[in-house]
């Protein structure tokens, strides 16, 4: 963090995040980012290079897009399928450039997924693990894919019960083409930060109960939590891979409910 950095925002507070929009702005955003991953891995006695920076880019225009990868960039989130789809269409002369799929997937969708993704982050049904399967299998591609779990205990969120990612990861050895990396949740939209902490400590409890339970571990190693509001907290509890949209390309107009069905907005976007 240099001189020029405001403070971080005291606990709880609702940081503003203001839209970076050249190409300096996105690489300091981006630079600041990595110094807090860095700080935080630091609190926690982990290495630095211990946590993977996922940039989400959902909502974010094609000509910023293209700032952020002169800034470096090379891999970004998008929560939208037919957003990913029509951004990886448009940025194709960007062959380095890889597009994660963090959102929730329809069946009917799989097709684009196993064509455009690099990595798929919410598998939370065997319906979507057929169909992926079955469309990589056709392209001759593998996908990374982490299994989402509902660690909020939130109704209508996305994702699997607890008790069921288990078994879940379990028959998708039955599924070759799905490289099965690791585990992805959603904390709490709260303030109330033991219950958000609580929902990064259970996804790091399912992974050491995976690690022991499944064979070889089924390869569960990465635990994908933590975003613009929590990043800190999910590092200091395991996290491998951080999400980070807002802190990074500026408050977006549509609150976290839009994208999430069922949460709640206590942290209603700053616009
Ligand atoms: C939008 C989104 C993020 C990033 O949220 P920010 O508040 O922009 O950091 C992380 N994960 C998922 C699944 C998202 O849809």
């Amino acid at each position: 963090m240099n001189a020029h950095d405001p403070e971080p925002p005291p606990a709880g507070a609702v940081p503003t995040y203001l839209k970076a929009s050249s190409q300096a702005e996105l690489a300091h955003n981006l630079s600041a980012v990595r110094a807090r991953i860095a700080a935080a891995c630091t609190r926690a006695g982990r290495s630095a290079g211990a946590v993977r920076l996922l940039p989400v880019s959902k909502t974010v225009d094609e000509a910023r897009i293209r700032l952020a990868y002169a800034a470096g960039c090379r891999e970004l989130g998008e929560n939208k399928v037919q957003e990913a789809d029509s951004k990886w269409e448009a940025m194709g002369d960007l062959p380095d450039l890889h597009w994660s799929v963090i959102g929730h997937l329809q069946t009917n969708k799989a097709k684009v997924v196993a064509r455009i993704a690099h990595e798929f982050q919410a598998l939370d049904s065997l319906r979507v693990a057929e169909a992926l399967e079955r469309r990589l299998q056709e392209l001759g591609r593998g996908l990374d894919v982490f299994v989402q779990v509902n660690t909020s205990g939130e109704a209508s969120k996305y994702g699997l019960p607890p008790e069921e990612a288990s078994s879940f990861v379990r028959q998708l050895a039955g599924f070759p083409a799905l490289r099965v990396h690791g585990l992805m949740t959603l904390a709490l939209q709260s303030d109330d930060q033991t219950r958000v902490r609580h929902c990064f400590a259970l996804l790091r409890d399912l992974r050491a109960q995976m690690q022991q339970d499944l064979p070889a571990g089924a390869g569960i190693k990465e635990l994908s939590m933590g975003m613009s509001g929590d990043f800190e907290m999910a590092i200091e509890e395991g996290a491998t891979v951080v999400r980070v949209g807002q802190a990074i390309f500026g408050a977006r107009a549509l609150p976290h409910s839009h994208y999430w069905p069922g949460v709640a907005d206590t942290h209603p976007s700053p616009t």
